[in-house]
């Protein structure tokens, strides 16, 4: 694709191509995929020169592309992160192996014995597991506000976090899992500007992007530093790889890739390449997902089984939650939950009675899946801690996929009468 600067192409745009250029593929209109593990030079001193560029960024090779072994990169790697930063308007991104892998060098890379971070609470359950039970063990302190759109909350924990250590992250995942509880990502950077000028340092500010899919929320217009997505999810979209992604400052994106180098996260050129393929129709496939999935919460909001449906487009007009999400997303995304009057059983007998939607975890594939939050993704996350982010024991997640809708709105109808 054309690197002309007087053309600035849409994110949607840069999504079908951008990242290979055929010259570099023997004129192939479609990257290769270069299924090799290590690189050969043509002379010892190239062979020195590239270790050179790639360790020290010095030399005659400063600068240019060369591949060493396929842990530290390859071809693949190369077309899909140029294709990723260009979609999220960033200068550089890094792909691993998934978004999990993706979050461990974000926390491994920034974080430090004794140091403190602030998140959201209801937060993906990987997550939690990561900066409340790994990373702690290793002297890392944590604090969770429960309202990313309320300052004061906010500045409660901000404030409690500080008091445990030096804060070097927040992490905002908005949408947060499972319940598309929204993170105001304005008052996340001023946040982070708030505590450094209080503690000496500002923390780095981490979207997590994953729930809408790419394009209908765009967090570095916000100014965030690090914005993460699981790419096994609406990237993916078709449930049968698992990737992540994170897209910001060249300086910043370089510390993860040498926390990938070391600890093997890398993107497998064969993934790398499923990707590359995926992200192509990633625009027109979240269009239909999130039209399907407003005709299923609408279905969903009248029934009366339903005790209510956390889904962004019924947030109420006139709430501060409302103005965030106005102000932040252009969609309201195909991955929400509805909560059932009663509790487990009633939810188990409604999962179990379904025809065409599929029980599994995981979202923003091209098939309608669906989960009991609390005894799957969130099974972890101690009660109290569940109910403090809105996950009841009534609580499904869906995510809706490309079926059609009525087909969907039938099976979900003929699952409730099991209720
Ligand atoms: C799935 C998911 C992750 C983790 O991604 P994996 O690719 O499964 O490791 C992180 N955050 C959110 C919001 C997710 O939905």
């Amino acid at each position: 694709m054309s690197d002309d600067p007087k053309l600035k192409f849409r994110p949607e745009t840069l999504a079908v191509a951008h990242g290979y250029d055929p010259e570099f593929g023997m004129w192939a209109a479609k990257p290769p995929i270069f299924m090799t593990s290590t690189f050969v030079y043509p002379s010892a001193q190239h062979a020195k020169d590239v270790h050179e560029a790639f360790f020290d960024g010095t030399g005659p090779l400063k600068g240019t592309t060369n591949h060493i072994y396929a842990r530290l990169g390859h071809p693949g790697l190369d077309f899909l992160e140029k294709r990723l930063a260009a979609m999220d308007g960033a200068e550089a991104a890094a792909a691993f192996s998934s978004g999990m892998a993706a979050h461990s060098a974000i926390a491994l890379a920034f974080m430090r014995p004794g140091d403190s971070m602030l998140h959201g609470r209801p937060i993906y359950g990987g997550v939690d597991m990561l900066y409340n039970q790994i990373l702690s063990d290793f002297g890392t302190h944590s604090e969770a506000y429960l309202d990313g759109t309320d300052e004061a909350d906010v500045r409660r924990a901000a404030d409690a976090a500080m008091a445990k250590g030096p804060v070097k992250l927040i992490v905002a995942e908005t949408p947060a899992n499972p319940t598309a509880a929204i993170v105001d990502l304005a008052l996340m950077v001023r946040m982070a500007d708030e505590i450094g000028a209080k503690q000496g340092h500002r923390p780095l500010v981490v979207t997590d992007n994953t729930l809408l899919g790419p394009f209908a929320q765009r967090p570095f217009e916000w100014g965030v530093d690090l914005n993460m997505t699981s790419l096994t999810k609406y990237c993916g979209g078709h449930s049968d790889l698992l990737a992540g992604g994170v897209s910001g400052r060249a300086e910043l994106i370089e510390k993860l890739r040498f926390q990938r180098v070391i600890w093997g996260s890398h993107l497998d050129p064969f993934t790398s390449w499923l990707l590359l393929r995926s992200i192509e129709s990633v625009a027109v496939r979240t269009e239909r997902a999130m039209e399907n999935a407003r005709a299923v919460a609408e279905w969903l909001r009248d029934h009366p089984k339903v005790a209510g449906v956390t889904y962004l487009g019924f947030l109420p007009e006139g709430s501060v939650r409302r103005a965030v999400f106005d102000r932040q997303c252009t969609a309201a995304g195909s991955t929400f939950s509805f909560h059932l009057h009663g509790g487990e059983a009633e939810a188990f007998r409604l999962l179990d009675r379904l025809q065409l939607m599929k029980l599994a975890v995981s979202l923003g594939g091209s098939e309608t899946l669906i989960c009991h939050s609390a005894t799957t993704t969130h099974y972890a996350v101690p009660r109290e801690k569940r109910l403090e982010g809105g996950i009841t024991d009534g609580t499904i997640r869906l995510s809706v996929g490309l079926e059609h809708k009525d087909d969907l709105i039938a099976d979900l109808a003929q699952a409730m009468e099991a209720v």
